[in-house]
């Protein structure tokens, strides 16, 4: 069990604080008129910038739209150093970077999509003192020796933004995000402020826990969007959610997103609002980054002016006018539904949020769930087939599928990737990628044809065997996975090596393949029989995902106030009984057409971590 931060009053300054003069709140304010032409932070902006500027770390939440980007930005341009900003989408980097390098500051990211070229000239920028803020991708921040150069040239602020990434409660958690801690120290350990619009205590926790915040500073603004009305109105089926979203539709003009769960439902929705002369668009993650963007566009510049979108639009794109969003179905928790539908009204102009509900969500959840938390016979299946196969070094050249093969049919490959990511959270292996090293090789000819025939000129392809075969622990003849570069270097390397295997193999020596990438479990040899698997926290987790769901299927069947309801969720302490803007404090809930049984969430507790 872990307890739930508290506000603490003792001032710690960081060293890498004292390093780096850290700017005084007068100097923020006049950054934010001259730099960014906002007369005042927000009140709880003022909180969280004063909470950075005294060198302390920091946990910020507030609502989307709050303004969280400028609790860093501001800052990190009053001081003296380089911050680094961690954030998890592509889109949302170059948004930030866009932003402020049109406001004259220097900006820069680095992500997956420059050379090695031009990641070396931003890094030399960032050395010269050129760059204030570099945005990086934890994926990035892994890779190669990036950190430890960022560390040289002297970090003094890190942000990692959407920081509900990091925790597995957070509903778009990534597992590079989980490491984050330990980059932090990479880089040196500089004052850390991390940011999220989730406010439940559960992520809040694992944030502080993740990134080893130190006595941080907890800023939590208000959740209260007093601009936002929301409706739940209960539809049967699919078609019934199709009239209601249209009807929604022409009855708010201005722009509107309509969130649906796959992208099948995507394209399904679009056409039936295209059909009913509503100008829509759809976005989905299966779309190539250049229909992406083509549509994001027409939605941003008001050419059509509705995107029917799954949950991978909306992160970072910042739209003040979008005046309705309706959620064709249910989401798994209501810091999702809030977070999506929050993204109506960031001007604070009225705007409406409505989710159209029906039984078959919970449903449909309750599977992604099951498949999301194997279980321990699951999980400890897809373990002994990973042993059963593993070579000498541990290395099992398989693939999804090859997993799946080798169990039960029903046990499917949403269930056995969520295995093995309990495994690799565990400890108990690495994926592995292709590597150009590292090859599969079984031996095909006896051992007196190679006596005779590998010799004379042949006497290095015979060293070479010679070499597979020590590496092998003599079991060449079943075919063995072996890494080139782990060879003798008198042998030469991939370079050398893999000719003679071409020779080899066009002679019927040896058969040949590069191998794929696999899994690599750790600690071969020692390995245990039964992987090191933290089984209460996977049990909690599955009950946490049980009870967020529980929560938001509570919002959509609440009699009482919709808003009390949520603020109640996310620990707001100004929930009021009547909003008097929401469907049931304003007396006008939609009823459905046809009356399905209702059944009750039963709201069980907040599960505890044993
Ligand atoms: P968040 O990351 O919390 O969702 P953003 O940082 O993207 O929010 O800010 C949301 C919007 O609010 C942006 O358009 C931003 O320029 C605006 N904004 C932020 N702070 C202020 C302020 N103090 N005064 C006026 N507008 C602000
Ligand atoms: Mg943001």
């Amino acid at each position: 069990m872990f307890a739930r931060p508290q506000p603490t009053r003792r001032r710690r300054v960081t060293d890498a604080a004292r390093a780096h003069p850290v700017g005084t709140l007068d100097d923020a304010r006049a950054c934010l008129r001259d730099r960014f032409g906002y007369p005042d932070f927000r009140p709880p902006q003022l909180r969280a910038v004063q909470a950075v500027l005294s060198g302390r770390d920091a946990l910020i939440v507030l609502p989307t739209g709050g303004g969280k980007s400028l609790c860093f930005q501001v800052p990190s341009l009053v001081r003296q150093g380089l911050t680094i900003v961690v954030s998890p989408l592509i889109s949302l980097m170059t948004d930030q970077v866009d932003t402020l390098t049109r406001r004259g500051i220097g900006a820069a990211f680095i992500n997956s999509t420059l050379t090695a070229a031009e990641v070396a000239n931003r890094l030399s920028m960032a050395r010269a003192g050129g760059l204030k803020l570099l945005y990086l991708a934890p994926e990035r921040l892994e890779a190669g020796r990036t950190a430890q150069q960022l560390a040289a040239i002297g970090i003094s602020l890190l942000a990692v933004d959407e920081a509900h990434c990091i925790s597995e409660w957070g509903h778009d958690f990534r597992p590079s995000f989980r490491r984050m801690g330990h980059l932090r120290d990479q880089l040196g350990a500089p004052q850390t402020v991390a940011l999220t619009a989730t406010a439940t205590p559960d992520v809040r926790d694992d944030i502080i826990r993740q990134l080893a915040l130190r006595t941080p500073e907890v800023v939590v603004g208000g959740f209260d969007r007093t601009n936002l009305l929301y409706h739940v109105q209960s539809s049967a089926t699919p078609s019934e959610k199709d009239a209601a979203a249209v009807r929604w539709l022409r009855g708010a003009p201005g722009a509107a997103v309509v969130y649906a769960p796959t992208r099948r439902d995507v394209e399904r929705v679009t056409a039936v609002l295209v059909r009913a002369r509503i100008n829509a668009v759809s976005y989905h993650a299966g779309l190539d980054a250049a229909q992406r963007q083509r549509t994001q566009n027409a939605f941003m510049s008001e050419r059509a002016r509705v995107i029917v979108a799954t949950s991978a639009f909306g992160m970072g794109i910042d739209k003040p006018n979008v005046r309705l969003v309706v959620h064709h179905a249910m989401p798994g928790s209501l810091e999702a539904y809030y977070q999506e539908a929050g993204r109506a009204g960031r001007d604070g102009a009225p705007s409406t949020c409505v989710l159209l509900y029906s039984h078959a969500d919970r449903s449909t959840h309750e599977f992604f769930l099951g498949s999301a938390n194997p279980g321990r016979v699951v999980i400890e299946r897809v373990w002994s087939v990973l042993q059963t196969h593993a070579d000498r070094e541990g290395f099992v050249p398989f693939t999804l599928a090859d997993i799946a093969e080798k169990l039960p049919a029903a046990t499917g490959q949403l269930r056995i990737s969520a295995a093995l990511r309990a495994l690799a959270t565990a400890g108990a292996l690495m994926t592995q990628r292709p590597s150009l090293g590292r090859v599969r090789v079984r031996l095909l000819a006896t051992s007196s044809r190679i006596g005779r025939e590998l010799v004379g000129a042949r006497a290095f392809d015979r060293e070479v065997l010679r070499a597979f075969w020590r590496a092998s622990d003599h079991q060449l003849g079943a075919g063995v996975s072996i890494d080139l570069d782990g060879l003798p270097p008198s042998l030469g390397g991939p370079a050398k090596i893999i000719p003679v295997l071409e020779r080899l193999e066009s002679e019927q020596f040896v058969s040949w393949g590069r191998t794929g990438g696999g899994f690599r479990l750790r600690g071969r040899g020692s390995a245990p029989t039964l992987p090191p698997v933290d089984w209460p926290a996977l049990e909690w987790k599955r009950q946490s995902g049980m009870y967020r769901l529980d929560a938001v299927q509570g919002y959509a069947q609440t009699r009482a106030c919709r808003r009390a309801y949520l603020l109640r969720y996310f620990d707001d302490p100004k929930v009021r009984t009547n909003c008097s803007a929401c469907d049931r404090c304003l007396g006008i809930t939609v009823a459905p057409t046809e009356r399905s049984p209702e059944r009750p969430a039963h709201r069980r507790s907040r599960p505890r971590r044993t």
